[in-house]
């Protein structure tokens, strides 16, 4: 925490963080308590579901934050960090080497993008077509393990366009599991926004749904993938075992 240019006198609100975000002294200070009261409201959820509180795993996003942001997050004790945009995902891995953290590719997958998302990252939860997850299973490395992947599946019909469709999950799911370099985990979904909890429940419900048939046809998967930080309840109560929670945590994001 100290030795940063600027930090002395100003509690731990860096200056090149706030440069990075074109604002005064930002929610720098309080990502460990962030980090604490998102971790009580994964526990509650759980507990109000029945639910075992370590069956939901935090995945903290960490796009358009400072290596810093993240640095401050590890040492309040999270390991999973969520990235969108290869290029900026791919230099905080790099930079934050040293630490021993795990690294989950969140976000829109082009093909032409797939080689650096191959290398650098440990999760992709992205995949919707198999020219993606061929194209990740080949650029692999061998040495490593493999990248451990979700197929995105579009819960929200005509509302979104990212994500496979559901009747399309299985044979895209079976193709997958059968690619050497990866290992296919579960499903992950980015329900369109509602302020009707009725329709983000059914939306994750689904998601539910598809896994439960997928282990009915003999794929079974461990993960689902689905809750944020305005609608992680909810995700919970219908099954959620890892949700991608950014605002909750660094702070609002400025809009690009
Ligand atoms: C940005 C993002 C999140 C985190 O969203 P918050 O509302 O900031 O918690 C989760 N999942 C995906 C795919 C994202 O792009």
């Amino acid at each position: 925490m100290t030795g940063l240019a600027g930090s002395r006198g100003r509690g731990r609100c860096y200056t090149f963080a706030a440069s990075f975000l074109g604002t005064g002294c930002g929610n720098m200070t309080s990502i460990s308590a962030n980090l604490q009261a998102v971790g009580e409201r994964i526990r509650q959820a759980a507990r109000a579901a029945g639910r075992a509180p370590e069956s939901v795993a935090l995945l903290a996003v960490s796009k358009t934050w400072p290596a810093a942001a993240v640095r401050e997050a590890a040492a309040a004790g999270q390991r999973a960090f969520g990235e969108n945009y290869v290029q900026e995902g791919c230099a905080k891995v790099a930079e934050l080497a040293g630490l021993d953290l795990e690294w989950h590719f969140i976000g829109p997958l082009q093909s032409n993008k797939t080689r650096p998302v191959a290398e650098a990252f440990d999760w992709v939860h992205s995949v919707d077509r198999l020219k993606i997850a061929e194209r990740l299973s080949a650029q692999r490395d061998v040495h490593r393990p493999p990248l451990q992947v979700c197929i995105q599946v579009n819960v929200s019909g005509e509302e979104s366009k990212s994500g496979v469709a559901p009747a399309e999950v299985e044979a895209l799911a079976r193709a997958v599991a059968a690619l050497p370099q990866l290992r296919l985990r579960g499903l992950m979904a980015i329900p369109e926004p509602s302020v009707d909890p009725a329709v983000l429940h059914a939306r994750f419900a689904e998601l539910r749904k598809l896994r439960d048939r997928l282990a009915e046809a003999g794929l079974a998967l461990d993960t689902l993938s689905m809750g944020m930080s305005h609608d992680l309840e909810a995700a919970v109560a219908e099954g959620a075992t890892m949700v991608r929670v950014g605002t909750a945590i660094f702070g609002e994001r400025r809009k690009a």
